[in-house]
């Protein structure tokens, strides 16, 4: 019997939707109607410093006045810390304690002659230094090529020992890592197609590592473009973008269209209403995706 198809919009409650995150949005909502399957939503509220008062219902808002509506509960990832404790409990000995500070890794690849680099060096990979408390826990990586065919952008590979390094699992502030829990909530969901920005596609390697070593499936991945302002920057809160959904606006004017559109989807500028919209939103995608499978 052919799987059924999961699919998820995983937003961080760090503020509104943007059109950046519109885009993401739309683009799983549309693969998972093209496959009739189902389309899940996630709030990933771990990192309490980052996450701003009233933006989850603000994203919950937009989506519903956009006409993208989820299947089944919200899936909160912070009332979900004891799974991400129970994996990384399963973790055993691929795991170690870190004690190193952001400012440390940096001066320790320059005492290399490497210019600052976001690669761990590995100071803490056989022990802690004496008089070093632990502050994070970090993964070792090993010095492989991991490959996965991206459904857009196709093949992809990344040697994670040399161009990731090892990374971290729970940071120092306690908070669990986005790689971890997304790993552990994309299985837990039963998600089998995972569709988002290409920001995340240099992160997918690392998913795939740790599924493999928790025994979890991997889903089938889609990176889309990401949406960019006038000075190539990605829209983000940090560059400024604005809400999509301002409350009284024309959400199919002055969001949907141009979102579809910079999906590469050609739609009739005739179209009257939101339904009418998804209908052909959604058609639209399926021609796309049967245009690219060779
Ligand atoms: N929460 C992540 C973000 O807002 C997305 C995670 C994902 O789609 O894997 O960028």
């Amino acid at each position: 019997m052919k799987q059924k198809y999961i699919g998820r919009f995983a937003p961080s409650p760090t503020g509104p939707l943007h059109m950046g995150s519109l885009v993401a949005a739309m683009a799983s909502y549309l693969d998972a109607k093209a496959h009739e399957g189902l389309w899940l939503l996630r709030m990933e509220d771990l990192d309490f410093d980052r996450n701003v008062k009233g933006a989850d219902q603000h994203i919950i808002q937009s989506l519903q006045r956009s006409g993208m509506l989820w299947d089944g509960d919200i899936n909160w990832q912070s009332k979900r810390q004891h799974l991400y404790e129970a994996a990384l409990q399963k973790l055993g000995d691929n795991l170690y304690p870190c004690a190193c500070s952001r400012k440390e890794i940096a001066d320790s690849r320059l005492r290399l002659g490497e210019t600052a680099s976001q690669i761990y060096p590995g100071t803490c990979r056989h022990g802690l230094a004496e008089g070093k408390a632990a502050r994070a826990w970090r993964l070792r990586v090993p010095d492989q090529i991991y490959r996965f065919e991206d459904r857009l952008a196709g093949m992809q590979q990344q040697n994670l020992a040399t161009e990731v390094g090892d990374f971290v699992l729970k940071r120092a502030d306690g908070f669990w890592a986005y790689q971890l829990a997304v790993v552990v909530d994309d299985a837990a969901q039963g998600i089998t197609h995972v569709v988002r920005g290409a920001d995340l596609i240099d992160s997918t390697a690392r998913q795939i590592y740790l599924q493999e070593l928790l025994g979890l499936p991997t889903p089938a991945y889609l990176h889309v473009p990401v949406v960019t302002n006038a000075d190539g920057e990605k829209l983000s809160k940090q560059t400024g973008a604005l809400a999509f959904d301002q409350g009284d606006n024309d959400i199919l004017h002055d969001a949907l269209m141009p979102a579809a559109s910079f999906l590469g989807l050609q739609l009739s500028t005739g179209i009257g209403s939101k339904e009418e919209f998804w209908g052909m939103a959604t058609l639209a995608w399926k021609n796309k995706l049967d245009n690219t499978k060779k």
